[in-house]
């Protein structure tokens, strides 16, 4: 057998940059195909940039421009996602969406986006009167003038399902390294000798799945690229949960060339959901919220749900779609480079991740790289129960107690998560996998329990504040 040469850095078949949905999906599918996989993030965790505030519908596509690759790839998304669910543990709550005109105008636009959905092939939406709307949604607002239903529109947990995407990477082989920025990099035309913040390591490819820093991961290593991001913020409210007993469906608006429109909705979690708004902004990491965005909102809300008036709001989140100067998505392959750019995954991502990732291993199969698939890939070990639809952790015997009253989170569930494979090396991270202090109290009450329990976990403690990269 060669033995390896000391002086090289590790070789690994294939390099991932970027730990959002897009980039766990990816690291999930190359390993199960058989490659020796890293997945290089910049942040101290994984789901840090546009993955860590969408709305989480699982979307249909049945408004995405039929023949696009987004559509495509929201498709094969949506139903790789159907089949893994269960043996991988996905929440989702389906629920169905009903898309509601409100003006005339939006009553003449309707008969065009039934058609575009069947072109899509979503081919069961049935339209509804806007008594039949009120029948099934009887706290909506009466203004509502028509609509359609897409029943396999569909809620989704936003973070544990590209976590549970990356663990069955891990249980099979991937290396995840975060805090670890790729700075630059060269192909010598069988591998890639990649820089980055925490040193040089070897790859035979590249996918670049640096969402919001795509076109800039392009320029450093490639010295060009194919696109420009255009980061486009959208903010949220969340209502407390008893608003959840006002609606049932996804409430969505009749969408515009440029937008989904705002949208109402429960959370897997128990709370409603309002937003996103579609700003166009220049920085690629301000996620800020301000007052009269907020209180557009909240205008918005109780216009279409009139009771949301009296429900307090739990918290204020904005996420950043990484939108280009095209609608589809920017998949391109260099197979003289052996690297494939995934950029422009701006308002779908979370759906059409797993038909994203299939995409691309079709394009790299072309560069004539071969390995072989995992005959009985191992599933992971941990899977976060947080749906407030499903069984929850706190309903076990030994939890060790509640830590955080306002979503239950147990002690068990903590340590579990600090303990297991991917374990949260930021506050942040830890709301992800667990919840917790993403309650009414936003973590008044729990922090102090929390600051001891996870004690030495996190690169920034607690004490401290939040994330160390901010
Ligand atoms: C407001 C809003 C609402 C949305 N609603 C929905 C929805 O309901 N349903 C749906 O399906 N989709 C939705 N989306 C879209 C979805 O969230 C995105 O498409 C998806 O998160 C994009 O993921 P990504 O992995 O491409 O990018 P990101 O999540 O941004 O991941 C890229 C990662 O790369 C890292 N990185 C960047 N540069 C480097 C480097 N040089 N070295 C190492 N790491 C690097 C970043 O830190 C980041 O973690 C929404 C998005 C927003 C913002």
């Amino acid at each position: 057998m060669p033995q390896a040469d000391a002086s090289l850095p590790e070789r690994y078949d294939v390099a991932i940059v970027g730990g959002g949905v897009v980039g766990c999906a990816m690291a999930r599918r190359f390993t199960l195909e058989g490659a020796r996989v890293v997945l290089l993030e910049k942040a101290v965790d994984v789901l840090d940039g546009a993955s860590k505030g969408n709305s989480a519908i699982l979307h249909t596509g049945f408004d995405a421009p039929p023949g696009s690759l987004e559509q495509r790839c929201i498709a094969e998304g949506h139903s790789e996602f159907l089949e893994i669910r269960e043996s991988l543990g996905l929440p989702l709550l389906q629920c169905s969406a009903i898309v509601a005109a409100w003006s005339d105008e939006e009553v003449a636009r309707l008969d065009g986006l039934m058609e575009q959905a069947r072109a899509n092939g979503v081919d069961d939406i049935a339209p509804l009167s806007a008594d039949e709307i009120r029948q099934a949604e009887p706290n909506l607002s009466s203004e509502v003038r028509g609509g359609f239903r897409v029943p396999r529109e569909a809620l989704m947990d936003p973070w544990s399902t590209p976590h549970a995407y990356l663990l069955q990477a891990l249980a099979n082989g991937t290396e995840v390294r975060r805090a670890c920025e790729v700075t630059g990099g060269r192909y010598d035309g069988n591998s890639w000798l990649l820089e980055t913040s925490t040193g040089p390591l070897r790859a035979g490819s590249v996918i670049n799945c640096a969402g919001l820093y795509g076109d800039l991961l392009d320029q450093r290593l490639l010295g060009k690229t194919d696109f420009s991001i255009r980061p486009r913020k959208g903010q949220f409210l969340v209502f407390d949960k008893a608003a959840a007993q006002l609606v049932t469906s996804i409430i969505l608006p009749v969408p515009t060339e440029k937008t989904k429109g705002i949208v109402v909705c429960r959370t897997i979690f128990g709370n409603v959901l309002v937003g996103p708004t579609a700003e166009e902004q220049d920085s690629r990491s301000d996620s800020s919220t301000d007052r009269a965005t907020l209180a557009h909102l909240q205008r918005k809300a109780s216009e279409i749900l009139p009771d949301l008036a009296d429900v307090p709001v739990t918290a204020a989140y904005a996420g950043l779609r990484p939108a280009s100067e095209q609608k589809d998505y920017r998949i391109q392959a260099y197979p003289e480079r052996s690297y494939v750019s995934v950029g422009g995954i701006r308002s779908t991502g979370l759906s059409a991740a797993l038909g994203i990732a299939r995409h691309v291993f079709n394009l790299h199969r072309e560069f004539g790289h071969r390995y072989e698939a995992l005959a009985q890939p191992a599933l992971p070990v941990t899977a976060a129960r947080l749906s407030e639809y499903d069984s929850r952790a706190w309903e076990e015997k030994a939890n060790g107690g509640i830590v955080c009253h306002c979503e239950l989170v147990t002690r068990a569930e903590i340590e579990r998560v600090l303990q297991g494979p991917l374990p949260p090396r930021s506050l942040s991270g830890l709301k992800r996998q667990t919840r917790v202090t993403m309650g009414r109290c936003q973590g008044f009450y729990c922090a102090g329990a929390l600051a001891r329990i996870t004690e030495g976990a996190f690169d920034c403690p607690l004490a401290e504040g939040e994330d160390a990269d901010g």
